[in-house]
């Protein structure tokens, strides 16, 4: 590690407060798929800040864009109307079965939002005096209150008690659990339909249409947290279209404006009217600045049909990483993926592996000690996986 590197990190850990364990890099600049580190070196971007740079770094567009808005308009609060909030809201609702969006500015903030609905919903329109909201355990639904007591891991809970009450975990995939855990009690069910921090497991098939006829008999809500998988990740514009049906709520956030913290949820019609003028708020959601930002996103991912190229090139990777375990059946133990969210499971732990591609110039998360999850930007290039494939196979022979 360079001189340079060694005082940021011994400046960052006198002044910011412990609650990362960093990679040993830090980022200078980025452009495109590309990052680059104090010293000037390259790296291969394959996390794109996790699920966040879809579009890829510093795209001219939207220096455009955010060139032009801040000179207009950037923030005055949701005390007013704004033009470019209303016009996000109606490109996000053209791409869905949603029918009104409430903007916030991350993914538990959304999260909370949509609890929140669901629960008010249920109360003050339906007439039912119903809270419970069941998820999954090793689902992750982010880091506040009421998102961490959706969130089924005991781990990132501890110390954190007393947790919000309402809240019950059921095993992932398992139709008898689900069916055991909901009644006319439930207020609704909260999933992602490919779980991202527990490594990439998308939702068995049978377990939604399980979860879609317990929805017809009990009347509770469906929220699926597309925070993660949304916006073209997988290879739709939503994760939950594969499965053709419609959620109740939705949320989203990390890639929606390509860098700048945004969030949304999205309900029907119906469910969105749980909430009435003073229910719910936020001063910076949809502010004019960063709903332009989201707007021009919105635009490319049409223009460009990312979803289609995305779900191609989701099937190259996949392709590439069965030819790399064809090989190395002894190192890694699963390939998997939907999309552009993909995951090379291995054998053993796989720090050094990690390590030794860090060293490489590509930049992927670990994920609980064994799981290369990647999820590169979507604009990533055949050229750049083709390079990562090398660089692992030649790790994995050595
Ligand atoms: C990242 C993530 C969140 C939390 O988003 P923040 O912006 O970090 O609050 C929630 N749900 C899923 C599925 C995520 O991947």
């Amino acid at each position: 590690m360079s001189e340079k590197f060694e005082k940021l990190k011994s400046a960052e850990e006198a002044s910011v407060c412990h609650t990362y364990g960093r990679y040993p890099l830090a980022v200078a600049r980025a452009k495109g798929c590309r990052l680059w580190d104090l010293d000037g070196k390259e790296y291969v971007d394959l996390l794109a800040g996790i699920a966040v740079v879809g579009l890829g770094h510093s795209r001219p567009e939207l220096l455009t864009v955010i060139n032009e808005q801040y000179e207009k308009l950037v923030q005055v609060s949701n005390l007013f109307y704004q033009e470019e909030q209303v016009a996000l809201a109606e490109k996000l609702l053209a791409t869905c079965e949603a029918g009104r969006v409430f903007f916030c500015n991350s993914g538990a903030e959304a999260n909370e939002a949509a609890i929140k609905l669901a629960r008010r919903y249920m109360r003050k329109v339906k007439g039912r005096d119903v809270s419970e909201i069941v998820s999954l355990l090793d689902s992750f639904h982010g880091r506040t209150m009421g998102a961490l007591a959706a969130t089924g891991q005991p781990k990132l809970q501890d110390g954190f008690e007393p947790l919000a009450g309402g809240f019950a975990h059921i095993p992932f995939g398992d139709v008898c659990a689900l069916r055991a855990a909901v009644s006319e009690r439930t207020c609704a069910v909260m999933v992602e339909m490919v779980q991202g921090e527990s490594g990439i497991k998308p939702q068995p098939r049978e377990w939604v249409d399980a979860l879609l006829a317990l929805r017809q008999e009990h009347g509770f809500l469906i929220i699926v947290d597309e925070v993660q998988a949304g916006l073209c990740r997988t290879g739709k514009f939503w994760s939950h279209q594969h499965y053709g049906f419609v959620p109740d709520i939705f949320t989203v956030s990390k890639s929606l404006a390509n860098g700048l913290p945004m969030g949304a949820m999205l309900a029907t019609e119906e469910v969105a009217t749980g909430f009435v003028p003073g229910s719910h708020a936020t001063t910076f959601g949809g502010g004019a600045l960063i709903s332009a930002v989201a707007s021009k996103v919105i635009d490319i991912m049409v223009e460009e049909d990312l979803p289609g190229r995305v779900a191609e090139m989701g099937e190259f990777c996949l392709a590439e990483f069965r030819k790399l375990l064809a090989k190395h059946p002894d190192k890694i133990a699963h390939v998997r993926g939907v999309g552009l969210m993909l995951a090379i499971e291995l054998a053993n732990p796989g720090q050094d592996v990690h390590r030794a591609l860090l060293d490489a110039g590509f930049v992927l998360n670990l994920a609980h000690g064994t799981i290369l999850r990647l999820l590169p930007p979507l604009v990533i290039e055949k050229a750049d996986i083709l390079a990562f494939v090398k660089a692992l196979d030649g790790i994995l022979k050595g």
